[in-house]
């Protein structure tokens, strides 16, 4: 049975900047420890790959914290901690340094300064990038990094299913009991088919984000909500779940999974939003224009398809020098192209796509959970730095930020944990392989069209009632399929994308109030 100090389920931003910090530490006390990361796929295939416009930081001189801070609680709707925001903006410089030090590039000015970009909503220029794969640069060297500590295993291809808490023992574990423990995770390896009991002294989940509940998501498809529904039926609190972000500008591509990013920092270039006759439109929904919140440009482009009957709209960068373009957005500039896109001469087509969960598991400022020895960081966790609506590129900050601030915490706690020896091997007795794929093939189709249609960018009351009763027919179908079954990858991420959606649908249905990424519109009437 493998028995590690710290367990970390996922191998993003915040998992491996996490681990990273870690071994560093133990490695400079000459202390052996062990760390496990498992990651459902190959390592790099992360959210945090697939990032593009940057990395938030106050780091010129005309800028400052407090604007930062600023931007951050006005594009939250003041729904944010405040003392969580100035924490992450204030560490976000030093936690920024050490991802250059572990060897990550950012683009810099002809005079050797860095390059900051602007992006919507925020009052300076802020947004640190490596042209526009910032984050595949970011994940590149931190999986670097990670290499380069004996102790760190990657464990690729390995799929959390569980996680280890006392109710394995036989105890009942009520949610607002204190003393819940968390022991590790029973794991599948997916080389072999057999769940594996991975125990540890700490275990973190870092596992992202929850897109592929919608039809369309930037999300590539290892963001299924895995953490935050393992987290939930541990017991753990989630928090937010409404507060679903819709990126206005996903390259229009009926069927295509993930839906390929336009990036925001096209339209703070000089990109501007236009219907298929060439006219704006941006002027009747905000005085920024193209360069508002992502939650107005979403509601406006889906006004505007709904009220056109199109599917798409367009965004139009003709007018802009193409060779700074190109050296800016190389790789957009390239999908569009073999997508039959000539920047230079078309408008791009756009359509809004799920891309951002700004709730999910609550944590304190040290990235805890209300389960002792469980932290969540990154996407699957709500630390209450997005409020209602997360600012652009303050979401990779977040996940390294508290990816310092849990090695913190755990790096001397961790040893406090006791794990005990009885934990039972994982028990599928009585299951067998389900012969009907077709069967969590259709239940999926079904749970996007639910989640699309009734809780997307615009809510009512009779839709997410709607969605809430057909929910519930999927979970009861569901759980007896998963009761017969052997645990598969796709089993369990249905099952963990119905919780997940059940959470979204229940704090959904308790907000009374419209408020930044939530938009009831019987609240209007
Ligand atoms: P991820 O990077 O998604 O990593 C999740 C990990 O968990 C993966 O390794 C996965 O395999 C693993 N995992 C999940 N479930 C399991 C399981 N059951 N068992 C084992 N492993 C599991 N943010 C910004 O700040 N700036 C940007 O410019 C930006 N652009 C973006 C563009 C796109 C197209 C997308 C999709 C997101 C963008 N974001 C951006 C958001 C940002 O990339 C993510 O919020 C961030 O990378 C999340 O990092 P993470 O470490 O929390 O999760």
């Amino acid at each position: 049975m493998p028995q590690f100090d710290f367990l970390i389920i996922g191998s993003g931003i915040a998992g491996l900047s996490y681990a990273a910090k870690l071994a560093r530490h133990f490695d400079e006390l000459q202390q052996e420890i062990s760390i496990a990361v498992i990651t459902k796929v190959q390592a790099d295939e992360t959210n945090t790959k697939y990032a593009q416009g940057g990395i938030a930081v106050v780091w010129a001189e005309s800028d400052s914290f407090e604007k930062h801070i600023q931007d951050t609680m006005d594009a939250g709707d003041e729904v944010n901690k405040r003392n969580i925001v100035e924490i992450v903006v204030r560490e976000a410089p030093q936690r920024i340094q050490e991802l250059i030090d572990y060897g990550t590039r950012f683009d810099r000015e002809k005079g050797g300064e860095y390059d900051l970009a602007k992006e919507g909503g925020h009052s300076d220029h802020r947004i640190l990038h490596f042209k526009d794969i910032t984050g595949a640069e970011i994940e590149r060297a931190l999986l670097e990094e990670v290499n380069r500590h004996k102790s760190i295993q990657v464990f690729t291809h390995y799929y959390a299913v569980e996680l280890i808490t006392q109710h394995h023992l036989g105890e009942t574990v009520y949610r607002y009991r204190e003393d819940i423990q968390c022991y590790g995770a029973y794991v599948l390896n997916r080389q072999t088919g057999e769940v594996e009991k991975f125990v540890a002294k700490t275990t973190m989940l870092a596992t992202g984000g929850i897109g592929n509940i919608y039809q369309s998501t930037t999300n590539p498809t290892i963001a299924t909500g895995d953490g935050i529904a393992m987290a939930y039926r541990a017991k753990g609190l989630c928090d937010n779940m409404e507060f679903i972000q819709f990126h206005p500008t996903s390259f229009y591509q009926p069927g295509q999974k993930p839906s390929f990013l336009i990036s925001e920092a096209v339209r703070g270039f000089g990109g501007i939003l236009k219907r298929a006759d060439g006219s704006t439109f941006m002027e009747l929904y905000d005085d920024r224009l193209s360069l508002a919140p992502r939650d107005i440009v979403a509601r406006a482009i889906d006004s505007e398809m709904k009220k056109n009957g199109v599917d798409h709209v367009y965004l139009d960068v003709r007018h802009l020098d193409y060779e700074k373009f190109l050296e800016h957005f190389p790789n957009i500039t390239e999908y569009c192209l073999k997508s039959g896109i000539d920047v230079r001469k078309d408008m791009i087509p756009v359509v809004p796509a799920q891309h951002y969960m700004c709730g999910g598991i609550k944590v304190n400022e040290w990235g805890k959970t209300n389960i002792n020895f469980l932290y969540a960081v990154g996407e699957c966790s709500c630390t209450g730095l997005h409020g209602s609506n997360r600012l652009a590129s303050n979401s990779l900050l977040e996940a390294v930020v508290f990816g310092h601030r849990a090695y913190e915490s755990t790096v001397d706690s961790f040893n406090d944990a006791v794990t005990p020896d009885n934990i039972p091997e994982w028990d599928d007795t009585g299951t067998t392989h389900p012969e009907e794929q077709v069967l969590v093939t259709e239940m999926t189709r079904e749970l996007n069209s639910i989640m699309s249609n009734y809780v997307g960018i615009v809510r009512t009351n009779r839709r997410m009632k709607r969605a809430y009763d057909r929910l519930e027919l999927l979970h009861e179908e569901h759980e007896q399929l998963y009761r017969e079954s052997k645990v598969s990858v796709a089993i369990c991420e249905l099952r963990n994308m119905i919780s997940v959606s059940y959470l979204i649908i229940k704090m959904a249905m308790a907000r009374r109030e419209n408020i930044g990424l939530h938009y009831n519109s019987d609240h209007v009437k």
